[in-house]
C-alpha cells in the first residue's frame, strides 16, 4: 500500500505536516454592488452579477450572518465586490469574527489600525498602458503608495497576452516596493480585441510565470504545478471544466456522479441570501475559465489521486502551500 511517508523524503515531509494540520473551509461574499471602477472584463459587472441581490444595508444583519457562517463551519471569509474597501464597517462584520482576505483594486487603503492583519489582495491587470485600456486607469501609481512595504498584502497580478514578454517589469516593480505577488490569467469575458489565449500564447507564458518564480523566489508567491494546471487546464489527463470544478455552490451542486469540490463552499451575494454558481462569473463558459483560484482548489481537492507517485504528491503539496501561503494560513 502507498502511504504518504513513503513517498516523501524528511524535508518534504515536513512540508506536509505543516500543511495537514490545516482544514481550510472558505466561502466567498459580495461585500457591495458597487465599484469605484469599471473594468472591461469584470467577470462582476458583466455577468450582471451586481444586479442579481439588493445590498443588505443593516450593520448587525451583517455581524449575525457572519456568526451563522462561522457556525457553518467556514474559517476563511474571502470578501470580494464590487469594492469591499467602500464599506469598512461591513469588512469589520467580518474580520471581527473570523480569518478574512480582502480583495481589493488598492485605490482606498485600508485602516491597519482597524484591521492590523488582514491579508489584503490586490488587482492589477498589467502595465500602464494595459491598465489604462481595461480599467481606465494605471491603478498601480495609487495602490502601490497606499501599501508600499505592507506585510499583509500581495498584488494579484492577472496576466493577458498582450503581457507576454514583458511581465518581468511589473514583478521588480512590485519587489522594488516590497510587497509580494501572485500571477493568474485574464479569462476574457468581455472578448475584448486581442486578450483570448491561443495554445501557443499559454505555453509561453507558462515558460514566463516558471522564470519570474525562479529569478524572484522571495516576491512570487506560486508553485511551478499551478503553472502548468493553469496554462494546460489539465490535471493528471483529466481536462478543467464544470464536470470537475470545485468551486462551485454547494446549493448550485447538481452535479453526477459528485465532484471532488470545496466541502461548505459557498459564494454570497451582497443581499446575504442569494447565493451565485460559483467563485466567477455566473454567465462564464466553464472550457473558457482560466479562473486561477478554482484551478488551485481543483489540485487541492485530489489529493489522494496525487498519492500515485512521489513526483506528483510533492507536486499537490507545493500547491497546498502556495494556497496556505496565499491567505496566510502559514508564514510566506
Ligand atoms: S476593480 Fe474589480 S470589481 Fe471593480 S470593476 Fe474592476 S474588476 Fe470589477
Ligand atoms: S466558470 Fe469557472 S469557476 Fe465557475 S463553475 Fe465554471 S469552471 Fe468553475
Amino acid at each position: 500500500m502507498i502511504t504518504i511517508r513513503s513517498l516523501l523524503d524528511d524535508e518534504w515531509y515536513q512540508k506536509y505536516r505543516i500543511i495537514s494540520r490545516l482544514n481550510i473551509r472558505s466561502s466567498i461574499y459580495d461585500v457591495t454592488n458597487r465599484c469605484n471602477l469599471k473594468c472591461r472584463g469584470c467577470f462582476f459587472f458583466s455577468s450582471g452579477e451586481h444586479q442579481s441581490a439588493p445590498e443588505e444595508k443593516d450593520l448587525n444583519r451583517w455581524a449575525e450572518f457572519v456568526d451563522k457562517e462561522k457556525d457553518r463551519g467556514v474559517n476563511l471569509a474571502i470578501l470580494i465586490g464590487g469594492e469591499p474597501t467602500l464599506y469598512p464597517d461591513r469588512i469589520a462584520a467580518f474580520y471581527d469574527r473570523v480569518p478574512t482576505y480582502c480583495a481589493t483594486n488598492g485605490l482606498i487603503k485600508v485602516d491597519r489600525d482597524r484591521f492590523p492583519d488582514m491579508m489584503v489582495g490586490i488587482s492589477l491587470w498589467g502595465d500602464p498602458k494595459v491598465e489604462k485600456r481595461l480599467r481606465g486607469m494605471d491603478t498601480f501609481a495609487v495602490s502601490s503608495r497606499n501599501y508600499a512595504g505592507d506585510p499583509n498584502t500581495y498584488y494579484l497580478f492577472t496576466i493577458s497576452p498582450v503581457q507576454l514578454g514583458s511581465i518581468e517589469p511589473i514583478i521588480r516593480k512590485i519587489e522594488d516596493i516590497g510587497v509580494k505577488v501572485h500571477m493568474q490569467l485574464l479569462s476574457n469575458d468581455e472578448g475584448v480585441d486581442g486578450f483570448s489565449w491561443s495554445d501557443d500564447q499559454l505555453k509561453r507564458v507558462r515558460d514566463e510565470m516558471d522564470e519570474m518564480l525562479d529569478r524572484y523566489p522571495k516576491t512570487v508567491i506560486s508553485s511551478h504545478y499551478y503553472h502548468e494546471i493553469l496554462t494546460t487546464q489539465t490535471l493528471l489527463g483529466r481536462s478543467f471544466g464544470w464536470s470537475e470544478c470545485p468551486s462551485v455552490s454547494e446549493d448550485w451542486d447538481d452535479r453526477g456522479p459528485k465532484v471532488k469540490r470545496l466541502i461548505r463552499f459557498v459564494r454570497w451575494a451582497a443581499d446575504l441570501k442569494t447565493t451565485h454558481r460559483c467563485c466567477t462569473s455566473q454567465t462564464r463558459d466553464c472550457s473558457t475559465c482560466m479562473d486561477g483560484a478554482a484551478h488551485m482548489s481543483w489540485a487541492m481537492v485530489n489529493k489522494r489521486a496525487h498519492m500515485r507517485s512521489s513526483r506528483d504528491f510533492m507536486n499537490w503539496i507545493s500547491i497546498y502551500t502556495m494556497f496556505a501561503k496565499l491567505y496566510r494560513f502559514i508564514p510566506w
